[in-house]
C-alpha cells in the first residue's frame, strides 16, 4: 500500500489509542520478575488497580486478554453441570454464555433484540422462578462492546436481591472500565472481569479479576478443573511471587496509566466520556442515521454503534472509510454484520479526535454515496464548544 501521511485515526472500541507516555514507559529494560524491584512494581499496582474498580477486595491480575478473565471467573466459583444465567443481548454477552457452555455449564439465556440492555425485571422474574436456587451465578456484560448498550448494574444489583437469590454476579467491564463509572463493592459485583486495552490504555495482555469475599468462598467449594486460571496462587501473590511470568512491561505501562487516571482524575474521564458519547450520538442523529441502541438510558459511554440505511454495506463503508482516509472503524458483529458500524470513543481521546473522527464518517457516507444528512459533525462539535469547560484538563 502507497504511504498515507499522517497518523491514523484508530477508532475502533479497543485496542486503543496508546499515550505517548504510556508507550515510553513499557520500553523498558526487562526486569527479573523474581526480584525485588519487580515484586515492589507488582504490589503497589495490586493495590492502585483497586481504586479503578472502586473495590477494596484483591483484583487479580493475569498475563492474558480479556476472553481469559472470563473463563477465570467460570472456573473458579462454577462446579461442572452447575446452572448459570446468561444474555443473548449482543455479541460479547452472546460469546461469553458459548464459553460457559462449550465448558460444561448448564446456561439459560434471557434474549433481547439486541438495542437494549439486559432488562432489571426479566431478571428478577428468572431468579424468582428458580425456586430451588439451582443458578449459581448471572453472566452480566456491563458495556456491550457489540451495540453501545450499558446495563445498569445497580438495578439488576436490586432485582437479585430482591428476588432474595444467592446466584453470584459475574459482570464484564472491558468496555466501560475506566470509561464509565463501575462500582464493583457498591454494587455487590461478586466477579468484576477487566481488560488492559481499552479504557485502561495499556495494549492487551493485562486481564484483570476482581474478586469478592463471596465470589472467595464459592472458589473455596468450586469443583471445575484449573491451573492457568486458579485464584489461589495469585490470591497468596504479594507482588513478586505469580505463578508464572507476568506480563512485566505491561506492569510499567499499567503505572504510567494509573498516573495518568490520577492525574485527570476518574470522575472527569468518565464526564469526558459521556461529553464524546453524546456528541458522537448527535452526529449520527444529524446525519439521520438510527443509533442502535434504541433505549436512551441504556446508552453507552465508550462506543456507540450505528446502522447503515437499508441497501448499503456497512463493511463496504468502512473499508472505504479505511482505504481513503486511514480510519479504522468498528465492524458490526454477529446478527449486527454488514448492519451496522462503530465508533469508539474511549480511552485517550480529546475532543478534536473525536471531531476529526466524525468528519472521516461524513467524508465516508458522501464518499460512499450513502444517503445523509450534511451537518452530523457541525451538531457533534456544536455541542463539543458549548461544553468545552467541561473538556479534559491537560495531565500534570
Ligand atoms: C473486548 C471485549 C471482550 C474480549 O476481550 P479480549 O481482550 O479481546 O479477550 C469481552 N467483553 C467485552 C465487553 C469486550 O469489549
Amino acid at each position: 500500500m502507497a504511504y498515507q501521511p499522517g497518523r491514523q485515526f484508530l477508532q475502533i472500541p479497543g485496542p486503543t489509542n496508546i499515550p505517548d507516555r504510556v508507550l515510553r514507559a513499557i520500553a523498558q529494560p526487562v526486569l527479573d520478575h523474581r526480584g525485588p524491584e519487580f515484586a515492589k512494581l507488582a504490589a503497589e499496582l495490586l493495590v492502585r488497580i483497586r481504586p479503578i474498580f472502586k473495590t477494596r477486595q484483591p483484583v487479580l491480575i493475569f498475563p492474558a486478554s480479556g476472553t481469559g478473565a472470563w473463563e477465570s471467573a467460570l472456573v473458579n466459583t462454577l462446579s461442572p453441570g452447575d446452572r448459570v444465567l446468561g444474555f443473548d443481548s449482543g455479541q460479547f454477552a452472546l460469546l461469553w454464555t458459548q464459553m460457559a457452555r462449550k465448558m460444561g455449564f448448564e446456561v439459560e439465556t434471557l434474549a433481547t433484540d439486541w438495542r437494549r440492555a439486559p432488562d432489571p425485571a426479566a431478571i428478577e422474574a428468572a431468579l424468582s422462578a428458580d425456586r430451588e436456587k439451582t443458578i449459581k451465578a448471572v453472566l452480566l456484560v456491563h458495556n456491550e462492546t457489540a451495540n453501545g448498550c450499558m446495563s445498569r448494574v445497580a438495578e439488576i444489583r436490586a432485582a437479585m436481591d430482591r428476588a432474595h437469590h444467592p446466584a453470584l454476579l459475574l459482570v464484564d467491564t472491558i468496555s466501560s472500565l475506566g470509561s464509565a463509572d463501575f462500582r464493583m463493592d457498591e454494587w455487590g459485583v461478586d466477579v468484576a472481569i477487566g481488560g488492559s486495552q481499552k479504557g485502561l490504555m495499556l495494549p492487551a495482555g493485562l486481564a484483570f479479576c476482581g474478586v469478592s469475599e463471596k465470589a472467595i468462598a464459592a472458589s473455596k467449594q468450586a469443583k471445575s478443573p484449573r491451573c492457568f486460571w486458579d485464584w489461589e496462587p495469585l490470591l497468596a501473590n504479594t507482588g513478586g511471587n505469580f505463578p508464572y511470568t507476568p506480563a512485566c512491561n505491561l506492569f510499567f505501562g499499567l503505572r504510567e496509566a494509573l498516573d495518568l487516571i490520577d492525574a485527570e482524575g476518574l470522575e472527569n474521564i468518565f464526564t469526558r466520556h459521556a461529553r464524546h458519547a453524546e456528541a458522537t450520538r448527535r452526529a449520527i442523529r444529524g446525519w439521520g442515521l438510527e443509533i442502535v441502541c434504541a433505549e436512551p438510558r441504556d446508552y453507552s459511554q465508550s462506543i456507540t454503534a450505528a446502522f447503515m440505511p437499508d441497501g448499503h454495506s456497512a463493511d463496504s463503508f468502512r473499508k472505504l472509510v479505511l482505504e481513503r482516509f486511514n480510519m479504522p472503524l468498528g465492524a458490526g458483529l454477529g446478527r449486527l454484520a454488514d448492519k451496522a458500524f462503530r465508533i469508539g470513543h474511549l480511552g485517550d481521546t480529546n475532543d478534536l479526535m473525536l471531531g476529526g473522527t466524525l468528519f472521516g464518517v461524513e467524508m465516508g457516507l458522501v464518499a460512499a454515496n450513502v444517503p445523509h444528512n450534511a451537518g452530523g459533525v457541525m451538531a457533534a462539535l456544536s455541542y463539543l464548544a458549548e461544553r468545552s469547560g467541561e473538556a479534559g484538563r491537560i495531565a500534570a
